[in-house]
């Protein structure tokens, strides 16, 4: 077999894979300091109890010949399709809208095959990794990027019927859309027959009165594929539970519909997320399931704020930590691996290097507010004395 040349176009290791490397050596090198990770953005806290008790309960319900079940439907669970149009959309989806799959990062790959070979590909600068290899394997693509550090993108600079990829809140600066904002897109869109595709992992941690989906706003189901995440949303990043939804109103160039092909792409490419997954997301969407994950993403965001205001106090400046549970930061003139390694060697923090989210990031470094509490404490402590 004959090697595929685009993989030798991708940069060796992946972001994290880097991070741990070098935590790896200085652990080696200093092996009585404790290093507090607030770099790699996983959550901590344990499952909600209601889910983890309905997770037992589904595994004993397959263990039972009365109870068993194989497959289901590859687009996912009805009930749980239903729960995430009418509590997450209320009024303005449909259950048969959405997908459910096992994670954000499988679906980008997938959405990628819709657009032809030499579909131009346009991201937000800085943002989640994932995107851009994600546009480089799939699909070989050279990238506009879209910068976002004074605010949203422009998308008046995406080239005309490009696939947008946007985070909102995005990861790492931690910053929403407004609704303004997404008025402004939707139109840019509209104008410019773009295609995006907008990661809302992270919804569910917005505080102040902003859009959590790009629906809300008149338009956005023409112009919009939105990828949703049980990851962060209730801890299921180790669980595996994701879903896109991808509007009927949404067509291509040639007026056919987008859904028909996801759906046809969909059913030959996955089987369906796996059951206990499903049976647990549903949990989390029930009400005593939704108080229990609304009350975990409080203690994130509370921390996030202890985080942020204690570098706020260092006067170093400071983005985000309102929205999501990260905050972006610039230490002084320093590079964003300049800044890593100094955190690293004179407090034993790690942080993700902001270089890692695309160029628009050198020169910060992103915290995370998912460490558990004890290691955010300390790493408060430790900041104090800088
Ligand atoms: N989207 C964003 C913006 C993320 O930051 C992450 C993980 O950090 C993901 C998606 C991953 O989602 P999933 O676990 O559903 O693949």
């Amino acid at each position: 077999m004959k090697r595929n040349p685009l993989f030798a176009t991708l940069s060796k290791q992946y972001l994290f894979q880097e991070i741990q490397t070098k935590a790896r050596a200085f652990q080696t090198a200093n092996p009585d300091k404790k290093i507090l990770s607030l770099g790699i953005g996983d959550t901590t806290q344990p499952l909600a109890p209601s889910v983890a008790h309905r997770l037992v309960e589904a595994s004993r319900e397959l263990g039972n010949p009365e109870t068993y079940v194989g497959y289901g439907p590859e687009v996912g669970d009805q009930e749980l399709r239903e729960r995430i149009a009418s509590i997450l959309y209320p009024g303005t989806l449909s259950r048969d809208e959405i997908f459910i799959s096992d994670g954000v990062k499988s679906d980008l790959i997938r959405l990628l095959l819709l657009c032809t070979e030499k579909a131009s590909i346009a991201i937000q600068d800085p943002t989640y990794p994932a995107y851009f290899d994600a546009a480089r394997i799939a699909r070989n693509a050279q990238v506009t990027l879209l910068p976002c550090s004074k605010g949203a993108p422009d998308l008046t600079k995406a080239p005309k019927g490009s696939l947008v990829f946007l985070c909102s809140p995005n990861n790492p600066t931690g910053e929403a859309f407004t609704k303004a904002q997404y008025e402004e897109i939707i139109s840019s869109a509209l104008e410019r027959r773009l295609c995006i595709i907008l990661d809302v992992a992270y919804r569910e941690f917005i505080r102040g009165d902003l859009p959590r989906s790009i629906y809300e706003i008149e338009g956005g189901k023409k112009v919009a594929v939105e990828l949703g995440s049980f990851s962060k949303m209730a801890g299921f990043s180790g669980v595996r539970l994701g879903w896109s939804v991808v509007p009927k109103e949404l067509c291509y160039d040639d007026k056919s519909s987008v859904h028909a092909d996801f759906l046809r792409l969909f059913t030959s490419t996955f089987n369906g997320a796996g059951i206990l997954s499903q049976k647990g997301g549903i949990q989390a969407l029930s009400p005593k399931g939704q108080q229990e994950v609304n009350s975990q993403i409080a203690s994130y965001m509370e921390q996030t704020r202890l985080l942020r205001n204690a570098l706020m106090k260092k006067s170093f400046s400071v983005v985000g930590g309102e929205q999501a549970p990260y905050v972006w930061v610039k230490m002084d003139n320093r590079s964003s691996w300049d800044a890593f390694d100094y955190l690293l060697e004179t407090l034993g923090i790690i942080v993700t290097p902001g270089i890692g989210f695309g160029p628009g990031g050198e020169g910060f470094v992103r915290f995370s507010g998912l460490a558990a509490p004890k290691t955010v404490s300390e790493a408060i402590s430790r900041l104090q004395s800088l």
